[in-house]
């Protein structure tokens, strides 16, 4: 009698642990990175950057690498004429705790965005020892927020919340381009 009962737990335990060991496997094959029911009318925004030279180099960077990689464009505006503001914050605080950035964007529900403001939380991000390249993974997250995309559970999509190592994935951009054929309120 235990020796079935041991034979039988062996079994399911074994199961489990297939079942566990394909999940994550089929995610990151499946796996669109996520998008909102928001959009720009255009896959094209005009961006001003505030901060330190040290931030601004970090959002050049972030800029540069999703310019590079999809076909949504930050393009530099003026200061009297640009959508999106990107700069920094020392708040540690309320909204702002045990966060490294945040976006806030302006627009109609299921409609178009129309302003957005993100920022880069530094005195977290120094508390928490981010690199350099962490930080512009941090701005390449909320870049993709202000593009239209949501949180991925694949572990190499820059729009992973736990994540602070990997840059655009493959998904993130085709997410993008998806986001960008569909009509605004369409996913
Ligand atoms: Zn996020």
């Amino acid at each position: 009698m235990s020796r079935e009962r041991i034979k039988r737990l062996g079994l399911s335990f074994l199961a489990v642990l297939i079942g566990l060991g394909l999940t994550p496997m089929l995610n990151a094959n499946a796996t669109t990175t996520p998008i909102t029911r928001s959009r720009w009318p255009k896959p094209r925004v005009t961006y001003v950057i505030k901060g330190s030279r040290y931030y601004q180099n970090v959002y050049k960077a972030a800029i540069k690498s999703w310019n590079a990689k999809s076909r949504f464009k930050f393009v530099a505006g003026t200061k009297a004429h640009h959508q999106v503001t990107l700069s920094t914050s020392t708040g540690t605080r309320g909204a702002y705790y045990h966060l490294s950035g945040i976006t806030y964007m302006t627009g109609y529900p299921n409609g178009y965005y129309t302003k957005a403001r993100v920022l880069l939380l530094t005195r977290n991000l120094s508390r928490y020892h981010y690199s350099y390249s962490n930080r512009i993974h941090v701005a390449e997250h909320e870049l993709g927020h202000v593009i239209g995309l949501k949180h991925s559970k694949a572990k190499n999509s820059v729009m992973n919340k736990d994540d602070r190592y990997y840059g655009i994935s493959k998904a993130d951009v085709a997410a993008v381009k998806l986001r960008y054929q569909l009509p605004v309120g369409e996913l």
